[in-house]
């Protein structure tokens, strides 16, 4: 870990209490379903790039509240902790959690944390596991990325911006593009499976081809708005490929 992720690691915590590690729901992902759990944002982001150190939303709003940081500081410091896996599973099977998204804030900031959450999945196979990261720009931690997104249970994108480039397609993973403030929607490179974008400057479902995430598509509909626990594209298996004739 880096010095700073060391000073966060290692943040006071209450030593007894063990709060839950993982939080239901919120306002775009819905309030029954998902539930998430996050660690400090950029501090645990190997892979991040100036694009996306910049469009940070788990850097500003709510994420800064003295509460919610301090929250996530607690959960590095649990992650690296022995007890951090058990403490996911019993939390899983108390409360029925179907569905984790891995890092609301965070990423994967080592192999070795890629295999406790690759150790949770294994033991709980009725949860899916989903979660979006630039760790893959990172050689250490790729080749555990791959071995987690092998498991039947997860549901692993990778992350790219102008910054990064397209990523890399590793078995099982799809990938996720992120459309920068200002830049065309043609340079959403046409083999991205979603594009995120960080201004709703207008309706757009596709760009360069490629699908819009619903919940940013900026455009009016009579139903409910869009949550991801009713979308489910992120977290449900991705279609299967046409068979070879
Ligand atoms: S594509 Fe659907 S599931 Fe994925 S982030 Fe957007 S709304 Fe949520």
């Amino acid at each position: 870990m880096s010095n700073r992720l060391e000073i966060l690691a290692s943040a006071p915590g209450p030593a007894a209490a063990r709060p839950p590690l993982l939080c239901r729901g919120n306002a775009k992902l819905g309030r029954e379903l998902i539930w998430s759990f996050s660690i400090p944002a950029v501090a645990s982001c190997p892979g991040s790039t100036p694009a996306c150190r910049a469009a940070c939303y788990a850097r500003s709003g709510r994420f800064a509240f003295p509460s919610v940081k301090g929250r996530h500081a607690r959960n590095l410091a649990r992650a690296e902790r022995p007890g951090f896996v058990a403490d996911l599973v019993d939390q899983v099977r108390r409360d029925f959690v179907r569905v984790v998204r891995v890092h609301g804030s965070g990423d994967f900031h080592s192999a070795g944390y890629v295999g406790r959450w690759a150790e949770a999945a294994r033991i709980c196979r009725s949860t899916v596991f989903y979660a979006y990261t630039r760790s893959w720009r990172v050689p250490e931690i790729r080749g555990a990325l791959a071995d987690f997104a092998g498991l039947p249970n997860v549901r692993l994108w990778y992350s790219g911006d102008r910054d990064s480039g397209p990523p890399p397609r590793d078995p099982g993973v799809r990938t996720a593009w992120m459309i920068g403030p200002g830049e065309p929607t043609g340079s959403v490179p046409a083999t991205a499976d979603l594009a995120f974008r960080v201004r709703r400057s207008g309706p757009l479902k596709r760009a360069n081809g490629v699908l819009v995430c619903p919940y940013e598509q900026a455009v009016p509909r009579s139903c409910p708005p869009i949550t991801c626990e009713r979308c489910r594209i992120c977290f449900d298996r991705p279609p299967r490929p046409p068979a070879r004739p």
